[in-house]
């Protein structure tokens, strides 16, 4: 397996790219925000089959995040991300810094209505802002053939192929499945801000939501089993929660009342310092 190459700058980027290109290969891109784990590592094994040449790429984004959120204590763990990559058989990794990504004078943004709107959208409003206007560079450095992003953030996974769609970037933008741990905790940087204690109370999340789609699909009154699953999840010791809503998996619109078509349940609820999403289909 030869050496992954690490590149910080966007044209050293351009240039590894084609000479991949000249030698006929596709391209296949991982957006993350880095410290990696084994849900990162699987998206970037789900893309092999869609691509020859795999390029991930770590940036943490200081627009997807707001005032009062983790920007400055996000981990950096550029060496452990390179080496788990690196053991995965990834090709390239782009790790630029924040004026390489947003030099002096930056002044546009992506912005996709609607479907940002709800669920992320209204507890962190500069957030998809930040997340399309970071993608929409990324696609455009890379051009690759092919860009996968994970079902456990699927509100992005619907912003992103909506704006790729609405502004003719010719890239597929293609979903990856929700990694959990054993306990059903779905992967995530953040369930490293969970204490002992917090840590054990964290799979309540995705058990709630498989509650759900239990009382749902028994035909329950879509009110009342959310607001049992806000109880449970109360209960259980979560701190707050942001949102716990069925959707129409299509436009993500609320739905309070059974309709044609498949639904999903949206939660994002806090936990001591963490901020835990997750979603299922119902
Ligand atoms: P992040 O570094 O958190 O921005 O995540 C980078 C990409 O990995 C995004 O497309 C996420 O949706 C995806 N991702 C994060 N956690 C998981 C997981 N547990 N399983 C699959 N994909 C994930």
């Amino acid at each position: 397996m030869s050496e992954i190459k690490i590149l910080h700058k966007i044209q050293d980027l351009r240039d590894a790219i084609s000479l991949y290109r000249k030698a006929g290969k596709t391209i296949g891109l991982v957006p993350t925000m880095g410290n990696l784990h084994a849900g990162h590592i699987s998206l970037t094994k789900s893309i092999r089959e869609h691509a020859d040449i795999v390029c991930a790429t770590l940036f943490v984004n200081p627009k997807q995040f707001g005032k009062g959120e983790d920007f400055g204590s996000y981990p950096r763990t550029l060496e452990h991300d390179a080496k788990m990559l690196q053991d995965a058989g990834v090709e390239l990794l782009f790790a630029p810094n924040v004026d390489e990504m947003y030099p002096s004078g930056f002044s546009t943004t992506v912005s996709v209505k609607g479907i940002s709107n709800g669920l992320c959208g209204v507890d962190r409003p500069v957030h998809f802002d930040g997340v399309c206007t970071v993608v929409t560079k990324l696609l455009l450095q890379a051009m690759p053939d092919v860009a996968i992003f994970g079902e456990k953030d699927y509100q992005q996974l619907m912003v992103i192929k909506r704006f790729v769609r609405d502004l003719d970037i010719p890239v597929e933008i293609i979903g990856g499945a929700i990694l959990r741990e054993e306990d059903g905790l779905a992967m995530s940087s953040r369930n490293n801000y969970l204490s002992l204690e917090e840590r054990a109370v964290a799979p309540m999340l995705q058990r709630t939501l498989q509650q759900i789609v239990v009382q749902l699909r028994s035909g329950q009154d879509y009110q009342k089993v959310i607001k049992n699953g806000k109880d449970a999840l109360l209960e259980a010791g979560f701190d707050q929660i942001d949102y716990l809503e069925i959707c129409d998996e299509a436009d993500l619109s609320y739905i309070y009342a059974p309709i044609e078509g498949p639904q999903r349940v949206f939660v994002a609820a806090h936990l001591g310092k963490a901020r835990l999403i997750d979603n299922i289909a119902v």
